[in-house]
């Protein structure tokens, strides 16, 4: 398991591969921070709690965005349109390129899936986009934020996990997947708008 509050990867408990639904489950207590870490599968209809900045329901991609850069690194973003696999550029103060950024919301616990998966195509435009900045596809869990970087064209090389079957509107069908094990993501520090879930 992964510890959605300080990111320590305890291999002795196994992320489980679908945890429940609709419900939650303990895994046991984080051995570096003592914190109860639960796996919840996808939660229908959750109230999640909301970033602090942003009207309860309202919240849409750019507020997280702001909410990102401005905890992590950078004075400004802007969309790179609809046809774009990768959301976002991100400027210093400058406006020199810092790096891509790619959001993703997940109605489920970090530990919910031992794999998370996204369209592979933003894979492929990643492998392009390296050579200019890193790529950062952030994934926002119900307990924490978490993220992977990708730094290098060596980075792009994720498994593929089959097809990817989309749960949301508006991702065509019948396209292949990249499958990240979550214990290899980075847990950020802050947790703006998440819950500290229990069983
Ligand atoms: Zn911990």
């Amino acid at each position: 398991m992964i510890c959605p509050y300080c990111g320590s990867v305890d291999e002795s408990v196994p992320t489980p591969e679908k945890g429940p639904y609709q419900g939650m489950k303990e895994l046991g207590d984080c051995t570096a921070c003592g914190r109860t870490v639960v796996s919840a599968g996808v939660q229908r209809g959750w109230e999640s709690s909301k970033l602090s900045t942003v009207q309860k329901g309202q919240a849409n991609e750019a507020d997280y965005a702001d909410v990102y850069v401005e905890r992590e690194r950078g004075a400004s973003h802007e969309d790179r349109g609809q046809t774009a696999d990768i959301d976002r550029t991100v400027f210093d103060g400058d406006g020199n390129l810092l790096y891509y950024w790619e959001f993703k919301q997940r109605s489920c616990s970090i530990n919910g899936y031992k794999y998370t998966k996204f369209p592979y195509r933003k894979i492929e435009e990643a492998r392009d986009l390296v050579r200019d900045a890193p790529v950062r596809i952030t994934l926002k869990f119900l307990d924490c934020w978490a993220e992977l970087e990708l730094a290098s064209v060596e980075d792009c090389d994720v498994e593929q996990g089959g097809d990817f079957k989309p749960m949301s509107r508006g991702e065509s069908a019948n396209q292949q997947s990249a499958k990240i094990d979550v214990e290899t993501l980075r847990v950020l520090p802050w947790r703006d708008g998440c819950d500290d879930l229990s069983v």
